[in-house]
């Protein structure tokens, strides 16, 4: 008998994998190679397959995972398939990036990709979890954070290391929602990595198994939220994503987007550079013992 062709998304060489089963569609960040790292084309395909799971009727949840060792290393800031010079087809109104002067570019591409795509994605109508095993390194915490729940392996970690950079903090800056004020403070000032199990003490993460069995706690998680109303689910995550922004979650990122923004653009004067001249090889020999 003849395998069904593959479709695009199925395709191993995707950057991001599409599957449905039983109600559950998994979303899978696939350049383990690169500890999946986000270039644009990997944002622009995971947009595009939730899109494709919100307009799927039978898909009532959907699940966040990356593939290989790690969940993500975060923004690509250094592969071979870096992207930031590209134009791609936009998810959002704002106008391209490529091409514009000063501090504009970066401005206008991330608004779309990061604070505009992160955003998008905490309202999916239908509840997500991220499934989180080894790295989640900074613009990975944004996509654990848009998610409604995050079910974490025994050896995960987080960690947002934007400050050697001369950054307050990645562009969906959730970090005192996700933590106590006091807390985020500490994980920002010395962007050291915090355990799955300091996590879960904290309330960042909501469960936390042995790496065997993080893919089976997961599906049985997703199998059970699957059975209830799909509108009852969509309405209750409403509601909290609401309670949320009355707490100001929405001015609060907005606020500390211009601050991140004024911040790339001191590095761009003082520096030549946005990222104050630490580049991907820098930052992962920081973050190297983290990465084995
Ligand atoms: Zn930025």
């Amino acid at each position: 008998m003849n395998a069904p062709a593959p479709t695009p998304q199925d395709v191993s060489d995707e950057v991001v994998r599409y599957d449905v089963r039983d109600g559950v569609a998994t979303v899978t960040m696939n350049r383990p190679r690169y500890h999946n790292a986000q270039n644009s084309k990997m944002t622009y395909a995971l947009d595009a397959a939730f899109r494709r799971a919100v307009d799927d009727d039978t898909v009532k949840l959907i699940v966040l995972a990356g593939a290989g060792k790690n969940f993500s290393a975060g923004h690509d800031i250094g592969t071979p398939e870096r992207d930031a010079h590209l134009s791609f087809a936009r998810a959002h109104l704002w106008y391209d990036h490529v091409g514009k002067p000063g501090g504009e570019l970066q401005y206008a591409r991330e608004q779309e990709v990061y604070l505009g795509m992160c955003r998008r994605w905490r309202d999916i109508p239908k509840p997500t979890i991220a499934r989180v095993q080894g790295a989640c390194i900074a613009g990975g915490l944004m996509l654990a954070w848009v998610c409604d729940l995050i079910v974490a392996s025994e050896d995960a970690y987080f960690i947002d290391p934007t400050l050697k950079m001369g950054i307050p903090g990645v562009e969906y800056f959730a970090h005192a929602y996700e933590l106590n004020p006091r807390i985020a403070k500490e994980f920002l000032f010395l962007g050291e990595p915090m355990t799955a199990q300091r996590a879960l003490q904290l309330g960042m993460v909501n469960r936390v198994v042995p790496r065997a069995q993080l893919t089976a706690e997961v599906d049985a998680m997703a199998a059970r939220i699957a059975q209830q109303p799909r509108l009852a689910l969509a309405l209750a995550k409403q509601s909290i994503n609401h309670v949320e922004d009355l707490q100001g979650k929405r001015a609060a990122m907005d606020a500390a987007f211009g601050w991140h923004h004024f911040a790339h653009a001191h590095n761009q004067l003082t520096t030549g550079h946005n990222l104050g001249g630490v580049d991907a090889k820098a930052m992962a020999a920081s973050n190297k013992k983290n990465l084995q």
